[in-house]
């Protein structure tokens, strides 16, 4: 069953054997049965373990193998038969010198007696192929002619070896290790093979020996490099490299393949023996694993990783030449929206497409990567004027703004893009990416659709945003933030029956501050939703108290954004429960949401729209006429008011068409059943005019500013003082 190795012969030199278990790549230890102590490990096991050859002789079983039971150990190694071929097998773990355990095979063999003395063989198993290019070399002076001697520390086993007792060491190293193996004259006729060399290449020891190894040839390398392996072989008695083989089935294989020469006694003939492992799995596995880590799978082009290295390349060349580089930073509009409606497998076809046209408008050495879900990256490097950029980033704009046809569907987007050019907006492949991005972000509150070039301030801003947005954390653990209420009377009588909760934070160094300057921050974020818990709490404690006090009807509006209603928004459930907690009625509070949020495409903005209502909380559309308003949602969604924006009421007195606006609002509003409520009205003509036409409520600097809790109170006090 066992392939013989047919021409090893011990007179053909210990060191030779030496060389073979050093450069095995199985792990091949020697120790003593009687003290379990090691006297031997080869290179591979001295690199696996983490020892260093000197160390190797203090070392005993138990530190290496603390799994094994030792008594058991000894009386299994005491029953093996000395120099019969049945090893005893365990499965246990090495332990390293760092601390680790990985597991093993560990195969022993009882070898011979060295002055009375046993010698136990270890062949352990259980380590894939390993990075070989690290392996001796002849440079590195670890070749086969450095090896014949003991080492420092090492006691030399193979001195202490007579022909017979090596003999039969190596024929158990050839029979049971992983490694292929094959021994050749010096023209490369095949003397001997192993069975690991049958596993790997299909050939049994009749079928190859007497032949030339060059029947294993794949056709793969020309001849040059046969020449070079030569050689190497010649000059130094050793090679290593990758091989592309041929199997007897014709099939090709890659091999890693380590080379040594030696002479035969006489000193008459050359022998080469090849040590090698099939590397084919492992070498595509690499390769996909590069591609995978450098390439998107789903658009194939160059992914964050792949960019990143390409434009740090592309920094190196420019600081040599003095060229410029311009790297646009794109992010598709709106996409999230458009994934959740058409679905992902559409999303997907949307972004293959998209990458696809982008690519489409640009040409070498231009380079294109997805940097992540909806973001693609530009590099244009060594341009020469900003017509260039400012062409490439039109063509981009232009082809994606074509429209995607997704199955059955037609969609239209369209893409945001910032612009950081090196040397001058940044040096480093980081920053200049950072600052991409940050221009891209200034394109969209341009409205989206456009492009934009960094700039210093940007930098500013942003700079200042990542403090805002630190001290916002810390303002609601320091509870620095207040609700103001603004009085929302009835506009024919100026009887107060609402209020409005507004924010404000009060900052320990910059005094008060108005929402208009921290709440899109908050939102950005997302710190919003927190912030926007404890608005609600706040209010719902303070309309209990004032509803037990002075009004049972009162009644307080709180803003709630958009963000509190989307993924990991704001548990409205929880605010339920806290209402039941306080025994306030729905009704005490009303939700002000904006006329954005009912476009919002997610099925749940209904259902928590819808939620409030069963609540008993009364919803109102804030800023009326500035958004899109559909009118149709009006009654879809159950509004009960709306806000008409204080843009409309600022001109009325001097703007017919506003008066008119103002009008049809209301009109509209009351047919649908809905209360209107005019804000920001600052004078009394503005609020004749309004109550005029039927305007239910009115808010404004005319009836009261926003103001503290406390002053709020005594307004209230005033109004109902019987209470
Ligand atoms: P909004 O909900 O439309 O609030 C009305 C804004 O108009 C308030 O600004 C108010 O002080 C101001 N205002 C009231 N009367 C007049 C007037 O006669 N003339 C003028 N010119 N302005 C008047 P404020 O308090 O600065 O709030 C600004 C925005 O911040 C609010 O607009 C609201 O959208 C948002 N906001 C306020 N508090 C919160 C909150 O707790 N959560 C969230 N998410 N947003 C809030
Ligand atoms: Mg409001
Ligand atoms: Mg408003």
């Amino acid at each position: 069953m066992l392939e013989k190795p047919v021409s090893v012969k011990f007179e053909e030199g210990i060191s030779y054997f030496k060389n073979i278990f050093e450069d095995m790549q199985d792990m091949i230890v020697m120790f003593e049965p009687d003290t379990l102590r090691y006297i031997y490990f080869n290179r591979a096991a001295i690199r696996g373990l983490g020892y260093g050859r000197e160390e190797v002789v203090q070392l005993t079983l138990r530190q290496l193998c603390p799994e094994l039971p030792e008594e058991e150990f000894r009386r299994r190694i005491g029953s093996l038969d000395k120099g019969k071929n049945s090893p005893l097998l365990f499965e246990t773990v090495k332990r390293r010198k760092d601390g680790t355990d990985f597991p093993v095979e560990l195969l022993i063999y009882l070898v011979k007696p060295i002055e009375n003395t046993d010698i136990c063989l270890g062949i352990v198993h259980g380590k894939s192929y390993r990075s070989q290019k690290t392996l001796a070399s002849p440079q590195n002076g670890l070749g086969p002619v450095a090896v014949d001697g003991a080492e420092a520390g090492e006691q030399d086993v193979f001195a202490q070896l007579d022909a017979k007792e090596a003999q039969q060491l190596i024929n158990l190293l050839v029979m049971h290790s992983g490694e292929s193996m094959l021994i050749t004259d010096s023209l490369g006729n095949i003397l001997g093979v192993n069975q690991a060399f049958t596993m790997v290449t299909g050939y049994t020891a009749a079928e190859v020996v007497g032949k030339n190894s060059s029947i294993l040839r794949s056709g793969r390398h020309n001849h040059s490099f046969y020449r070079a392996m030569w050689e190497g072989i010649n000059a130094s008695g050793h090679w290593q490299g990758e091989i592309w083989n041929r199997r007897k089935s014709g099939e090709l294989y890659l091999e890693w393949i380590t080379i040594n020469t030696f002479y035969t006694t006489d000193k008459s003939e050359r022998r080469h023996v090849g040590l090698f492992s099939d590397i084919t799995r492992k070498k595509t596995s690499e390769e996909l694993v590069w591609q995978q880590a450098n390439f998107d799978m789903l658009t194939g082009l160059p992914n964050r990783h792949m960019f990143q290295s390409r434009l740090e390349l592309e920094i190196k060349k420019s600081r040599q030449d003095g060229s410029s580089i311009a790297l646009l930073f794109l992010d598709i509009d709106n996409f999230k929206e458009v994934n959740d409606s058409l679905g992902h497998n559409f999303g997907d076809l949307l972004l293959v497409e998209a990458a696809k046209r982008i690519q489409n408008c640009v040409t070498e050495p231009d380079a294109v990567a997805r940097i992540s879900s909806d973001e693609f990256a530009v590099i244009i490097p060594a341009f020469e004027d900003v017509a260039k950029i400012d062409r490439v980033i039109h063509a981009v704009m232009d082809r994606i703004s074509e429209p995607f046809i997704l199955g059955e569907e037609k969609s239209f987007i369209s893409v945001s893009v910032g612009v950081s050019i090196y040397p001058e907006d940044a040096t480093t492949a980081e920053t200049l990416l950072k600052n991409a991005g940050q221009a891209m972000h200034a394109a969209k509150s341009q409205g989206r659709n456009s492009h934009c070039y960094f700039t210093a301030a940007m930098q500013n801003t942003a700079t200042m945003k990542r403090k805002m947005v630190n001290e916002l954390r810390v303002a609601l653990i320091e509870e620095q933030f207040r609700v103001f209420y603004q009085p929302i009377v009835t506009l024919n009588n100026g009887a107060l029956h609402k209020a409005e909760a507004l924010i404000r934070w009060q900052h320990p160094v910059r005094g008060l501050i108005n929402p208009a300057e921290f709440i899109p921050i908050a939102e950005e974020v997302g710190v919003v939703t927190a912030i926007g818990d404890w608005v609600f709490h706040e209010v719902a404690r303070q309309v209990a108290g004032w509803r037990a006090a002075y009004y049972a009807k009162f009644q307080i509006s709180i803003n709630v954004s958009p963000v509190q209603f989307r993924h990991y928004g704001a548990n409205f459930e929880a605010w339920f429960q806290y209402l039941n907690e306080l025994k306030l009625p729905g009704q005490s509070l009303v939700v002000e949401i904006t006329e954005g949020l009912l476009l919002d495409v997610h099925a749940s903005v209904t259902s928590q729209l819808l939620a409030f209502r069963d609540a008993g909380i009364r919803v109102s559309l804030d800023d009326f006429g500035t958004g899109y308003s559909a009118l149709s949602y009006l009654k879809k969604f159950d509004i009960d008011y709306l806000k008409i924006d204080q843009t409309f009421v600022r001109d009325l007195e001097h703007d017919a068409n506003d008066m008119a606006l103002c009008e049809a609002i209301i009109v509209m509003a009351h047919k649908l059943g809905l209360k209107v409520i005019a804000e920001g009205i600052e004078t009394e003509q503005q609020r004749r005019l309004l109550a005029e036409v039927g305007c239910d409520y009115g808010q404004g600097y005319l009836f009261s500013a926003p103001v503290a809790a406390r002053e709020f109170e005594s307004r209230l006090k005033a109004t109902y003082p019987d209470s």
